[in-house]
């Protein structure tokens, strides 16, 4: 990946986003910003900025635009001052998710003197989400994640490691997955045409297996640079 090649990777939930942005991370040695993990590390260090975010999640809201990307500001200032004249990629996993958050994202790279060179999108259709969503089992021990007809345990809804009995995540079940799709339509899709206008859109078919879906990646970023 090039000096200060910044990429977007938007997908639904369950379009295996978060793998993939590993996979793509690697591949180019870019760094991976991921806003839950910053928001975790900001809350659990008690930040000023994690401290303020808690009142908000704690409330079962989510932390306002602002905060999220001021504590992403901090995590791009110090690796670009760490890394002076050196490489300078980002790859953004589930970041901006909307326009309000893009706007304010877009000031600092302006600051930083840094732009978004691309926007993955990986589209996958509703069903293969419920799909994947409602067949995922948890082992809520080891947290091994099972698919009962691709990944299934070996004896019926027990853990192969700990023989406890599966367990389906709060997030997966089908009402919830209704909901985020809902959810992240209205706000994703409008960021999404706005960076089509702008002809940075790569869009991946992500009704494929995960190792395809890489590939396509991977030459869509090699062809948008
Ligand atoms: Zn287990």
């Amino acid at each position: 990946m090039k000096n200060n090649l910044i990429c977007v990777l938007i997908g639904a939930p369950g379009a295996g986003k978060g793998t993939q942005a590993k996979n793509v991370a690697n591949y180019y040695n870019c760094k991976l910003i991921s806003t839950g993990d910053i928001l975790r590390e900001n809350v659990e260090n008690r930040t000023v900025l994690g401290l303020e975010a808690k009142k908000y999640i704690d409330n079962g809201n989510l932390a306002p635009a602002q905060i999220v990307v001021s504590m992403i500001k901090n995590v791009i200032k110090s690796s670009v001052e760490n890394k002076a004249g050196a490489d300078k990629s980002f790859l953004f996993d589930g970041f901006p998710r909307d326009l309000e958050q893009n706007k304010l994202f877009e000031q600092i790279l302006d600051e930083l003197n840094l732009s978004i060179k691309g926007v993955i999108y990986i589209n996958i259709e509703d069903d293969i989400v419920y799909e994947r969503l409602t067949n995922r089992r948890i082992c809520p021990k080891c947290n091994r994640v099972y698919h009962l007809k691709f990944n299934p345990p070996k004896f019926d809804n027990l853990c192969d490691d700990c023989k406890v009995k599966l367990i389906t995540r709060e997030d997966d079940k089908i009402d919830v997955i209704k909901n985020r799709l809902e959810v992240y339509k209205q706000l994703t899709y409008p960021l999404i045409e706005y960076y089509r206008k702008k002809n940075k859109v790569v869009e991946i078919n992500g009704n494929k297996n995960a190792d395809d879906v890489l590939k396509d990646i991977i030459s869509g970023i090699n062809c948008a640079r």
